[in-house]
């Protein structure tokens, strides 16, 4: 994998890049996801907090999860893309919305989360480990 990594939102305003390869790359169904999505799940890498540089204006929303803990999401200020996320309890890790990638193509799923909250219409490669809920 070639890194930095880079990526942005739709219209161009928020762009980052990752200077470490993914500590997990992960389809999370939960309906948060599918909420700030529209979609019937995120794509997610998991990289490493330091890894993470950001340049622009994003807007961060915060939501209970299910864990009890903070889960916020950003948004670029201007067109609204889900970009990427922190979680109070988690800090080491940020997920990072894998289809804003400039090359999506590197994101290789190894593991399916939340499918209890998956919908019925949602089809999943059989040959992934699947998890109720949280992967940890
Ligand atoms: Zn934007
Ligand atoms: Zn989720």
């Amino acid at each position: 994998m070639k890194l930095p990594m880079t990526g942005g939102c739709l219209c161009g305003a928020v762009r980052y890049e990752i200077s470490a390869r993914p500590v997990r790359m992960v389809n999370c169904h939960c309906r948060s996801c599918q909420k700030c999505s529209g979609s019937a799940y995120l794509a997610l890498l998991f990289v490493p907090d330091s890894a993470l540089k950001v340049a622009g204006s994003y807007r961060e929303h915060p939501t209970i999860a299910a864990s009890g803990n903070t889960v916020y999401r950003a948004f670029c200020t201007q067109c609204g893309t889900p970009l990427f996320g922190r979680n109070s309890a988690f800090t080491q890790l940020r997920p990072v919305v894998a289809m804003t990638l400039d090359d999506p193509g590197l994101y290789h799923p190894e593991l399916d989360m939340w499918v209890a909250d998956a919908q019925p219409w949602d089809t999943m490669n059989p040959d992934l480990p699947k998890y109720p809920g949280n992967f940890w």
